[in-house]
C-alpha cells in the first residue's frame, strides 16, 4: 500500500505516522525531515531548502520532486511509503501518481487530518523536537517528562526555527492556496479517508486505523 497523510503544519502527521509505520510496516517518507537531514549535512540541498523553510515558504516543486523520486527508487520502498508532507501542490500530486504508475502502484489512501486554524497555531507553537531521535512534544498538548529532554532516548529537545508564530502564520496561508486544493482532488478520485484530527493522540489513532482496516476490506 501507498499512503499519504495530509493536513495542515501542526495537524498531527508526523506524530501519527510514528505509529502507522509500526503498525503497516511502511516505510515513513516526510519531506520535511530529507530537507533537515540534508541541512545537518551540510548539503546543497539542505541549504538551499532552509532559504524557502526559513520563510515559511515551499521549496521549489522540482526540487522536491525529484528528492522524492531519488528516495522511493530504494529498494526498502519498493513494497509501500507512508508520504508525510508529501505531496503538498497539484504538480507534487501528479508527479507521485506518475512515478508510482511506473512501478505498477498507486495512491492507495489519503488520509486527512482535519484540524481547526487555530489549534494548529498552537501545536506548532508548542512543538518540540528531539535533536536525536526525530520524537515531537508539545509544551502545552503533550509535554516531556523532563523539561527539554526525551522521554524516548534522553535526548535534547528544540524547537524547530521555523516553528514561530509568525513562521507558522505564514505556513498555514501557504497551505491553504496550495495544499488545500489536494483535498478536493483526492475526495474526488474516493481515496481520501478523513480523520478529525483535533481529538487526542491516541484517539486520533484507533479512528485512523480503523478507518485503514475499513479500506483494505474494500480493496479486497
Ligand atoms: P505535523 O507533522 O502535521 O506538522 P506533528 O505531528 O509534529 O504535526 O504535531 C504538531 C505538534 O502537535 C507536536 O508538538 C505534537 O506533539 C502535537 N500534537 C500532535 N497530535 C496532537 C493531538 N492529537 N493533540 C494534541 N497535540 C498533538
Ligand atoms: P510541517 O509538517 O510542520 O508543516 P514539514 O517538516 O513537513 O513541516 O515542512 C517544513 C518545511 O519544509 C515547509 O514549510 C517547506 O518549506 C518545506 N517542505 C516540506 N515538504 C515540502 C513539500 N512537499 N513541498 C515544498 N516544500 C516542502
Ligand atoms: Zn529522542
Amino acid at each position: 500500500m501507498d499512503i499519504i497523510l495530509l493536513g495542515a503544519p501542526g495537524a498531527g502527521k508526523g506524530t501519527q505516522a510514528k505509529v502507522l509505520e509500526e503498525h503497516t510496516g511502511l516505510v515513513h517518507v516526510a519531506s520535511g525531515d530529507l530537507f533537515r537531514a540534508a541541512l545537518r549535512q551540510g548539503t546543497e540541498l539542505g541549504m538551499l531548502a532552509k532559504s524557502y523553510m526559513d520563510r515559511g515558504a515551499l521549496v521549489p516543486d522540482e526540487v522536491v520532486i525529484r528528492m522524492i523520486i531519488e528516495r522511493i527508487s530504494r529498494p526498502d520502498c519498493s513494497s509501500g511509503v507512508l508520504f508525510d508532507g508529501f505531496p503538498r501542490t497539484s504538480d507534487q500530486a501528479r508527479a507521485l501518481e506518475h512515478e508510482l504508475a511506473a512501478y505498477g502502484r498507486r495512491i492507495d489512501v489519503v488520509i486527512y487530518l482535519k484540524v481547526p486554524d487555530a489549534v494548529l497555531l498552537r501545536r506548532i507553537a508548542g512543538r518540540q523536537t528531539c535533536k536525536t531521535c526525530g520524537s515531537t512534544y508539545n509544551m502545552y498538548y503533550f509535554p516531556s517528562k523532563r523539561l527539554d529532554v526525551c522521554d524516548e532516548c534522553g535526548g535534547r529537545l528544540y524547537q524547530r526555527s521555523d516553528d514561530t508564530m509568525e513562521t507558522a502564520r505564514h505556513r498555514l496561508e501557504v497551505y491553504f492556496a496550495q495544499t488545500m486544493p489536494l483535498i478536493a482532488y483526492f475526495r474526488e478520485q474516493g481515496s481520501l479517508l478523513e480523520i478529525d484530527g483535533q481529538q487526542e493522540i491516541s484517539l486520533v489513532t484507533d479512528t485512523m486505523i480503523r478507518g485503514l482496516s475499513g479500506v483494505a476490506t474494500r480493496h479486497r
